[in-house]
């Protein structure tokens, strides 16, 4: 087990369906989704996860890696696992 364990599922099927938190924490910026597991229909919020980072304080810019945030939730569980 781990502690972001989102449902009982070996790999969570994760949908997102929205954002419940965002926040930045110094140069990278925080949220927290809700959705829903799609192979077992549970419902919630994920733990925190990074969005992306704040590159250039001054600018603002913005690296968005959501798409690896939401695939490293689904494959999160599989260090454990042994590969068949
Ligand atoms: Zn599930």
């Amino acid at each position: 087990m781990t502690e972001t364990e989102f449902c009982s599922c070996d790999v969570t099927d994760f949908l997102a369906e929205g954002f419940t938190e965002i926040g930045v924490d110094a140069a990278s910026v925080q949220a927290r989704l809700s959705g829903r597991c799609i192979q077992c229909g549970t419902e919630g919020t994920t733990e925190w996860m990074t969005l992306g980072r704040i590159v250039e304080r001054d600018e603002r810019a913005f690296l968005p890696v959501d798409n690896d945030a939401v695939q490293a939730l689904s494959q999160r569980s599989s260090n454990d696992e042994p590969d068949d």
